[in-house]
């Protein structure tokens, strides 16, 4: 594919900006601000543990329990976004087979 067919292609399939805040519902706003968070986050967290395992730099690890208290907030404002507990995620928890009951 070329560049110019990869381009009409995506031009062509994406959403319009308009047509999604059209579409946007204030709890929608809400659940993708916190979705945006996680991943956020999870990338900080990330770029955190790779310095101190790829780069060999020392582990932060005031700023590993940042990111994870960061994380932890938009987790909880997603599950208050989408009327879940804590406990509801919990109960879908995939545990391996040693953990069974
Ligand atoms: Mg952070």
């Amino acid at each position: 594919m070329s560049n110019f067919e990869h381009s009409t292609l995506v031009s062509d399939l994406k959403k319009s900006s308009k047509e999604i805040i059209n579409e946007l519902k204030p709890e929608q706003a809400d659940a993708l601000h916190m979705a945006v968070g996680i991943a956020g986050e999870a990338g900080e967290l990330l770029d955190a543990i790779k310095k101190w395992s790829i780069y060999q730099k020392p582990l932060d690890l005031e700023n590993v329990i940042e990111e994870l208290g960061d994380l932890e907030f938009y987790m909880e404002g997603l599950r208050q976004s989408l009327n879940l507990t804590r406990a509801v995620s919990y109960t879908h928890l995939t545990l391996p087979t040693i953990y069974s009951v």
